[in-house]
């Protein structure tokens, strides 16, 4: 039906359907321009990237100390520019996405990955996903509303950081030593959210407010050992397994926030039955018998529900005939943005029930409070979204893993991650061989964008 009334409107206006496919190619030249520039950690290019994106903003009108190519190590460039508004009080928004990607090896794909291919209606290519799409819509969009002369309610800030699959040190630093620069009341993140498709049908369209945090122990058993043909019951390895054990059979407590319970009373609106009954009875009562049906059902909805620790190394023993002296286990924690590190040690204490079992954090975790679900940004994406693809829920999200977004929310700045861009929920290839995103999504997304970002900067209609 949307196809059909597409088709409607195009035919009706030449002039526009010329428009649409002039901006088309733009955003695709850009893409194709981002992806051919390897801008992975080991090859280091994010300045020349950096420095071609910013000739193409200046080519476009913008002012030249409104584009700035900048950083906090010469290898590390990131592009600020900024679109000015009407001064009409407001404070700006920043709007989010990187420059760099994840290593690709040319015999791990069947193609070089750093040649930008259209095929059978994807683009294919490293950082296609992750997140150059999300960048070349930004940079498109900019271009299209600088030329349309376009003047937002406030300015609109463009960061593009070079960084965050590595240390996420770029963004730290602009947000820490040139905050000027990227100040805002909130910022939207094209690395975080997004649409999902089930067999080609969009089901889902997903806005990221959060993620969790990440916090990693070791535990540890020290043992005088002996000679191995004389055991005793005190052994190393057995006591640290028989915790483990404990462990494994535990479930943190439910712990919902305003989120993560969004996220299950909007996502039973895309379900049916007993799991749709069970998110509603979760999110409204903490049902237990609800929460352990979901939990078994799906690990991504255990993940959200509760914090989660899982053993991911062991080491012990030094020798064949050697009663083990040490056994150790590393166990990765992912925490709801409001636990607490130090009840989470004390849980896993009190979990492996054993004092000869010693807990220590290895690394601190970095703190990331859940943005507010605020009606005066979520409302207009909602309507858009409800606009563009009718009938499908609009799902506040918490991430299990991380992006730059941490440290700006951080920073004290809201972030909603709202990628725009629909894939199937069963086939991601960020970080994978042989990326690619879907032709159609592609401007899709940027077509959303630019209607969210007009939705977001202009006077309400009398
Ligand atoms: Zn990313």
């Amino acid at each position: 039906m949307r196809t059909a009334f597409a088709v409607l409107g195009f035919a009706a206006s030449t002039s526009l359907a010329a428009q649409d496919s002039d901006q088309r190619r733009l955003e695709r030249e850009i893409f194709r321009e981002l992806i051919e520039v390897n801008t992975s950690d080991s090859a280091g290019n994010t300045p020349i990237l950096a420095a071609k994106i910013a000739d193409r903003l200046k080519a476009a009108g913008f002012d030249p100390p409104d584009v700035l190519v900048i950083g906090h190590d010469p290898r590390y460039q990131n592009v600020v520019a900024r679109l000015r508004g009407r001064a009409a009080g407001k404070k700006p928004i920043l709007l989010m996405a990187h420059l760099d990607v994840v290593d690709a090896r040319r015999e791990d794909w069947s193609f070089d990955p750093y040649q930008f291919r259209e095929v059978d209606g994807y683009y294919y290519g490293r950082g296609t996903s992750d997140n150059k799409a999300g960048a070349s819509i930004l940079i498109a969009n900019f271009i299209r509303l600088k030329k349309e002369g376009y003047q937002p309610d406030r300015d609109l800030i463009m960061a593009l950081t070079a960084d965050e699959e590595t240390s996420g040190d770029a963004i730290q630093w602009l947000v820490r030593e040139r905050r000027q620069l990227i100040d805002a009341e909130y910022a939207l993140n094209t690395d975080a959210g997004g649409g999902a498709y089930q067999n080609g049908k969009p089901i889902a369209f997903a806005i990221q407010a959060s993620e969790k945090m990440f916090l990693t122990f070791q535990l540890e058993v020290r043992n005088k050992g002996g000679h191995s043909s004389l055991p005793v019951p005190d052994n190393a390895i057995y006591r640290l397994s028989r915790g483990l054990d404990r462990l494994g059979r535990f479930s943190f407590p439910v712990r919902l926030n305003e989120v993560s319970r969004g996220f299950f009373l909007r996502s039973a609106e895309a379900e049916k039955g007993q799991t749709a009954a069970d998110m509603r009875a979760l999110a409204l009562r903490r049902d237990p018998v609800a929460a352990r049906r979901l939990s078994a059902q799906s690990p991504y909805f255990n993940s959200v529900m509760r914090t989660t620790c899982v053993a991911t190394r062991l080491f012990g023993g030094h020798a064949d005939n050697a009663l083990p002296q040490l056994a150790r286990a590393t166990v990765n924690c992912r925490l709801v943005p409001d636990d607490h590190p130090d009840s989470v040690r004390a849980t896993l204490q009190r979990v492996v029930a054993d004092s000869a079992i010693a807990i220590r954090e290895q690394d601190q975790p970095t703190p990331s409070p859940p943005s507010p679900l605020r009606a005066d940004v979520l409302q207009p994406i909602e309507a858009l979204v409800r606009a563009t693809w009718p009938g499908i829920p609009v799902i506040p999200e918490m991430s299990t893993g991380a992006t730059d977004g941490l440290h700006v929310r951080n920073g004290g700045i809201p972030v909603y991650g709202v990628s725009a861009i629909f894939e199937e929920l069963n086939d991601t290839r960020a970080h994978g061989r042989d990326e690619r995103v879907g032709v159609k999504e592609f401007h899709g997304a940027s077509t959303f964008w630019y209607q969210m970002l007009k939705a977001l900067t202009s006077p309400p209609k009398a």
